[in-house]
């Protein structure tokens, strides 16, 4: 499996926070997993790994739903490390990341294969009703919402399906915790064994049923 180059150029010009060669590793596995069930994606922020994930599952024919809220983490709020300014809307003064992702995805030519959906994680996972082939968790990566997104979207990982982590640091050195903690849990509960890692991105595949 080999990403296309109109893919994988325009996820490389998007804006966003995933080196290329993690990407195409995300790439990988939406492509290997999507026959299983949809893929969903929290933390969407300008579509940079939406569009790697969407060029997988368009080889299956699937959809992904990206959930964010588009008002940005705490640490890409003004004056942190990664605050873009050329995001903050001029007519409220807050952040808005969907007119950037929107761009993104349509550039890209994979609208077709994307659904959005602005809202908060755990308002949204309460609706979700729906088996999961492949669920990615990039979103806030605070201890309470990296355990919100957890506890309310892994039940949804199908048998056979994948839950995939970023930003996984085991050295703190490296970079905050909270996902780290999340992702042991996850090995922990005995329901997901690692099948690839790449960088800070973790692959687990659902081998028992429950999420510890
Ligand atoms: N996956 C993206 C980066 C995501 S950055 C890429 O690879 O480029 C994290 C995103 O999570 C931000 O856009 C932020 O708005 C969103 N986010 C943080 N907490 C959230 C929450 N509780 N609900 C929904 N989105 C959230
Ligand atoms: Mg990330």
């Amino acid at each position: 499996m080999r990403i296309p180059d109109k893919y994988r150029q325009a996820a490389e010009a998007a804006r966003g926070f995933m080196p290329p060669d993690e990407g195409l590793a995300l790439y990988e596995t939406a492509a290997e997993y999507a026959h299983v069930g949809p893929i969903a994606e929290i933390g969407t922020y300008c579509g940079k790994s939406t569009i790697y994930l969407a060029a997988g599952a368009s080889e299956h024919g699937q959809l992904v739903v990206t959930v964010d809220h588009h008002r940005g983490s705490e640490e890409i709020q003004p004056g942190w490390e990664h605050h873009d300014a050329k995001l903050v809307d001029p007519g409220t003064g807050r952040m808005d990341s969907l007119p950037f992702f929107r761009a993104a995805v349509a550039g890209a030519g994979l609208e077709e294969h994307v659904i959005a959906v602005v809202g908060a994680s755990k308002d949204v996972s309460r609706l979700w009703r729906c088996p999961i082939g492949m669920l990615f968790i990039d979103g806030g990566h605070s201890e309470e919402h990296v355990v919100c997104d957890y506890e309310g979207w892994a039940p949804w990982v199908a048998h056979g399906g994948a839950l995939a982590f970023h930003d996984i640091f085991a050295d703190p050195a490296e970079g905050g915790q909270a996902p780290y903690r999340v992702y042991r849990r996850a090995l922990r509960s005995g329901a997901f064994k690692e099948v690839r890692v790449q960088g800070s991105l973790h692959v687990l595949q659902r081998t028992a049923d429950g999420i510890g």
